[in-house]
């Protein structure tokens, strides 16, 4: 779902609405039991959440229209709680660029003269001239009747693509007369007036929000999953948390570059025939991945259907028969199918991405 995803805006708005009486009421509870409540509320809409344009909020979006400033601040940082703690997902919704005075997404941003800043610009094309090679704006070519003259050799210029063409635009200031070709660009606030330099221009990325499999499993449980040991793995797996398990990596990475020591990073696609039956399908696939893995070896989950499996002190070679044998029997379970594929682990960081790429790469 992204921004330019316009259709069924009534409903949404309605739906939106429903949502705000609903959450209302949360604003005397407790941290805890707004987040269960939030998860709750995003397991009947579908699983996923995205924010709305909104011109009266200064961010220039808002997730529940209708709600009072303060309990909407509390519930989009609510949100963010669960996105760390890798209970919900956040997807990309769009940029915003904000006034760097008063953050306010009204923006006026518009071109102007690189000379003495005025937005009363014009575009003149830049004409070529076949017979002479003259290169000008339009302006230097004097009108006359139904063509122009050729200032350089003096000769008429009647047909635009026969004896003459465009080959580019230039800028002229209508205020101070300068002439160049590339405009600056300048944001002026709606709100405070601030004028701000176009490169100068704070942005900000807005987040819709997906319950992942942990969100979900904490939405039927009616609570977080906030005891020791619940907090690395998912509740009744051995499968850590995105973030745990992103963590754990980062330091092998670490360390295989200072002590030379291998480690090596299997990324897992699992498709099932029945999505329905998504949960049970999963189980029997770990089941075969377990007992295909030693005792060091690590599962994570990156997102709903795509897991990370860590073997430390394995090399490339080892990594590829564990992968091939990992294809051939999981793929051996009835229902699911499965795909994976190794991620070269680079000190560099990109990691995710490198884990994303690698992802989609192997279906
Ligand atoms: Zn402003
Ligand atoms: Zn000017
Ligand atoms: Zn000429």
């Amino acid at each position: 779902m992204n921004a330019d995803d316009g259709g069924a805006r009534k409903p949404a708005a309605n739906k939106g609405r429903r949502d705000a009486e609903f959450l209302n009421q949360l604003a005397g509870r407790s941290p805890r039991e707004r987040r269960i409540a939030l998860l709750a509320l995003l397991v009947h809409r579908g699983g996923s959440l995205s924010p709305q344009w909104s011109i009266e909020s200064t961010a220039g979006y808002q997730y529940w229209p209708g709600l009072p400033f303060d309990l909407h601040a509390l519930l989009s940082a609510d949100l963010e709680y669960l996105a760390v703690n890798d209970y919900l997902e956040r997807t990309h919704f769009d940029r915003v660029h904000r006034c760097g005075e008063c953050g306010s997404h009204l923006l006026n941003i518009r071109e102007i003269c690189v000379e003495c800043g005025s937005s009363n610009l014009e575009n003149l094309p830049v004409l070529h001239h076949f017979r002479c090679g003259y290169v000008a704006p339009i302006g230097e070519f004097e009108s006359r009747g139904r063509g122009r003259d050729c200032p350089k050799c003096g000769h008429a210029m009647r047909n635009l693509g026969t004896d003459h063409e465009i080959v580019g635009e230039q800028v002229r200031c209508r205020s101070c007369g300068v002439t160049f070709d590339e405009p600056l660009v300048e944001a002026v606030c709606f709100r405070c007036g601030a004028k701000t330099a176009g490169e100068n221009l704070a942005s900000s990325d807005v987040w819709g929000y997906r319950l992942t499999p942990l969100g979900q499993s904490a939405a039927r449980a009616g609570r977080l999953y906030v005891e020791e040991d619940e907090r690395l793995v998912e509740p009744e797996t051995q499968i850590y948390r995105r973030g745990v398990f992103l963590k754990l990596l980062q330091d092998d990475i670490r360390i295989k570059a200072r002590y030379r020591i291998p480690c090596s990073l299997i990324v897992v696609r699992l498709r099932y025939a029945d999505p329905a039956n998504l949960a049970a399908a999963e189980r029997a696939a770990l089941a075969v991945i377990d007992e295909m893995l030693r005792n060091v070896d690590q599962i994570g989950r990156f997102d709903e259907t795509g897991l990370m499996i860590k073997l430390p002190a394995t090399d490339a070679d080892g990594a590829e028969i564990v992968r091939n044998r990992l294809v051939e029997r999981v793929g051996a379970v009835e229902g699911v199918r499965v795909a994976a594929a190794l991620v070269p682990l680079r000190e560099e960081g990109g990691l995710e991405a490198d884990i994303a790429a690698a992802l989609n790469a192997a279906g």
